[in-house]
């Protein structure tokens, strides 16, 4: 058999990494953390908010470190002032025109690059009203980042059912559900796979957001236990995550071989039947 790994050095260490593998992965062999936003363990990369950049020897530009297919000999940098002006400006961006207040990861990245955040004073904000439109889950397009995420998980990476995509063009674009309809009215099946990938908690299950809103969620009492879904033969993993002895929210392990992360409306909002005693 040829030996089909390539060998990548990223900031000097010389790494090994399988063929089909990307910069990211040799990143994450040689021990060095990248910030990411739009890509995820389960989707497949867009590419949109280059955020990963690394510099490429030889590249004229710096490139997406994960998508970009890790070749023998590559020659990375990724602590560059060049890679951090980029990754600094990026996310400066994001700061101006986003709440960003429930997106930790986005925000412990600010602070390693020393992002100013009023460095854009006059940046428009996007302003949106919650779309709280069911009982299952809103969406707060203020706190959108237009990753793809959602867009994704709903289209060709999990669900397949599309119905929610980019509208718009430039500073108009934005998610949205064809011809702008409530959830209720599109093709959505609340399977949920948008919000177990949003970063920013745009997408949000409706028992967190009326939690937030009454002062009652308190994730550093949450405890999260993992189980097999009861509902049919599949076998999907579950994560309850569980207050005051009550499960708030459902999610799924992006690494479980059966789910890869993604579940159906019964697996992810099907479980108010545990605490209805008196039902
Ligand atoms: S809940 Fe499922 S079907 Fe509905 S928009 Fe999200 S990913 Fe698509
Ligand atoms: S709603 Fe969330 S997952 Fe979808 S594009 Fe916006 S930030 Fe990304």
């Amino acid at each position: 058999m040829p030996d089909t790994n390539r060998t990548v050095t990223v900031d000097g260490v010389e790494v090994e990494v399988a063929e089909g593998a990307t910069l990211l992965d040799a990143c994450n062999a040689a021990g060095v953390e990248t910030p990411t936003i739009c890509w995820a363990e389960n989707l497949t990369p867009v590419n949109v908010c280059r955020v990963c950049v690394v510099e490429l020897e030889g590249s004229r530009t710096l490139v997406p470190s994960c998508s970009r297919p890790a070749e023998d000999g590559m020659v990375v940098l990724t602590d560059s002032e060049r890679v951090r002006h980029s990754r600094r400006m990026v996310l400066e961006f994001l700061a101006t025109g986003v709440d960003l207040s429930q997106a930790p990861e986005i925000n412990r990245w600010s602070a390693e690059y020393g992002v100013d955040t009023e460095r854009y004073p006059d940046g428009e904000r996007i302003d949106e009203p919650v779309k709280v439109q069911d009982d299952l889950y809103i969406r707060d397009y203020e706190k959108c980042v237009q990753c793809y995420k959602c867009v994704e998980a709903c289209g060709d990476d999990a669900q397949r059912t599309f119905a929610i995509a980019v509208a718009g063009r430039g500073f108009d674009s934005r998610i949205s559900t064809e011809f702008d309809v409530t959830l209720p009215d599109s093709a959505c099946v609340y399977c949920g796979n948008c919000i177990g990938v949003c970063p920013t908690n745009a997408l949000q299950f409706k028992t967190e957001f009326d939690m937030r809103a009454a002062g009652e969620w308190r994730p550093e009492e949450q405890t999260i236990t993992t189980t097999i879904c009861s509902y049919c033969g599949v076998g999907c993993n579950l994560e309850l995550h569980v207050q005051d002895n009550e499960i708030v929210k459902v999610t799924s392990p992006a690494d479980h071989e059966v789910t890869n992360g993604h579940l159906c409306v019964k697996g992810r909002f099907g479980w108010t039947y545990v605490g209805n005693v008196d039902g």
